[in-house]
């Protein structure tokens, strides 16, 4: 692994955007970082849960080696790809309401899948859509002081997690923004209402600025030694409790300071009462961890604060809402940023290219006719709920980056699938209306990837061959065959 290639993007002859990769460069697209300073094996697409635990579960789970001679499938039965295509389209030529859900795919695929909803008048949702219209929401309300990794990576003195242990579900976080590189800035992690265990948050961290250690080692290890290593105490008096572990990093320039505060505390209370602390006239009565942690960040040059939307409890715009106001209440006199874990799955690309294409976030209904009424409802449009609702009559469901079956709502709605190998109906009984395997951007073909800071859109490279369409053909396919409900597809 590890080795790292130059990738060069460019408009092909047809004005698609396509990236073309040089041999040993791969960009992970499991999650969103979108790593890129890994390399695949074309002849053994295996990658070591050392390296990435959720990579190397997702390439399992794509069943690489032994499912890719499948083809399209009607109720269950083998079919052609033509057939397919004709059935998906007098599918969605016949629902009143379709639902177009998962949307896990590349730009390409994602262009195509807006144009093929307005054809057929669909609203768009992603398989992420509760964090991402959370994060959205506070977007319109409020506004975001969003940073890049490479800000983070190049700035950040002090980095202050919230919620969660970014590494718990994002693996690779901490080399992602390069913490055990002689030069890092970074000096201070605080962990603050940590719903993860706080002893194994820091035995990860502490093993991404150790030669000795791994963060899946970590992440698997023992709680009681991620305790040893920390040294744990409690503030006299306060519910606060903390724990501090001083990890020296071998190849890092200084030793790296971390504590977790309020562990196990409401997520949206602990930032209150930092809020607070950072006021010119703090309560009396709020406890001294929170006015210690509001003197470190005004104190630092570069605070950033990393959240992940898809793991705050209900209501968690009010505590993303609130690490925003902290952001700008620092930065007045000081600089701070944060980052947003949120937008795996191709989740941040169908946001990004459905925004550009339509003026709209994701949960629009586009409208099929000419002129007709687009309508944005962040919460009725919502996949889950109209699903659970019937509130749509047919669904187009698009998983082309992991093998993500339908949820289990969708159970007896006309379904079309659009999904690698590995989702193939194993049975008749449980199978889609129409099933068509399709390529896995990153994987069989090259395209582009919005990470999770949404800037930035990172090339894909193709490490493994496959002769299987992708979802962008499909859509453009399917689109080409629709015509209204009554007429010959
Ligand atoms: S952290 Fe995410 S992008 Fe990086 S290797 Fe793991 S799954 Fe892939």
């Amino acid at each position: 692994m590890a080795t790292r290639g130059a990738t060069a993007s460019g408009f092909d002859t047809s004005g698609r955007f396509a990236a073309r990769a040089e041999a040993n460069t791969w960009t992970c697209p499991f999650c969103s970082l979108l790593c890129d300073d890994l390399a695949l094996d074309a002849n053994d697409p295996a990658l070591a849960a050392t390296t990435c635990p959720r990579a190397s579960t997702a390439l399992a789970g794509l069943k690489l080696g032994d499912r890719a001679a499948v083809g399209a499938h009607i109720q269950g039965r083998p079919a052609s790809l033509d057939a397919a295509i004709t059935h998906a389209a007098r599918l969605l030529a016949s629902s009143r309401q379709p639902l177009f859900g998962g949307l896990a795919t590349d730009v390409n695929g994602a262009r195509a899948l807006v144009k093929l909803a307005g054809q057929c008048g669909a609203i768009c949702d992603h398989a992420n859509g509760e964090p991402l219209a959370l994060a959205t929401r506070v977007l319109h309300d409020q506004g975001s002081w969003m940073v890049t990794l490479g800000e983070v990576a190049a700035r950040a003195e002090l980095v202050v997690c919230v919620g969660s242990d970014p590494a718990a579900r994002h693996p690779r976080f901490w080399q992602r923004i390069d913490i055990a590189r002689p030069g890092s800035p970074l000096r201070k992690v605080r962990f603050v209402g940590l719903k993860d265990d706080a002893a194994l948050a820091q035995q990860r961290l502490r093993a991404v600025t150790t030669s000795a250690g791994d963060p899946a080692d970590a992440a698997s290890g023992d709680a009681s030694e991620a305790g040893n290593a920390a040294t744990a105490t409690a503030e006299a008096g306060a519910a606060i409790t903390s724990a501090t572990a001083a990890a020296v990093a071998s190849g890092h320039a200084a030793e790296l300071d971390v504590q977790a505060l309020a562990s196990g505390a409401d997520v949206f209370d602990t930032l209150q009462a930092l809020a607070l602390a950072l006021r010119p006239r703090p309560p009396a009565s709020l406890d001294p961890a929170w006015l210690t942690l509001a003197a470190e960040l005004r104190a630092s040059p570069y605070v950033c604060f990393v959240w992940e939307a898809g793991v705050l409890p209900r209501h968690g715009e009010l505590a993303a809402a609130a690490v925003q106001s902290i952001v700008a209440t620092l930065n007045q006199t000081t600089r701070a940023g944060s980052v947003a874990l949120a937008g795996g799955d191709g989740a941040a690309t169908a946001q990004q290219v459905h925004t550009w294409l339509t003026g709209l976030p994701l949960r629009t209904r586009l409208a099929s006719e000419p002129g007709g009424r687009i309508e944005h409802d962040p919460i009725e449009h919502g996949a889950n709920r109209l699903l659970t609702d019937r509130g749509c009559d047919a669904l187009l469901w698009v998983s082309s980056i992991t093998a993500l079956a339908p949820p289990a709502a969708a159970a007896g709605l006309p379904t079309v699938v659009l999904g690698p190998p590995a989702l193939a109906p194993a049975d008749g009984a449980n199978a889609p209306e129409v099933f068509i395997p399709v390529a896995s951007p990153g994987l069989h073909h090259v395209g582009h990837l919005f990470r999770s800071d949404g800037i930035i859109a990172m090339p894909m490279q193709a490490p493994l061959n496959s002769t299987l369409p992708d979802v962008a053909e499909i859509a453009r396919r399917i689109g080409a065959a629709l015509t209204p409900a009554g007429g010959s597809a």
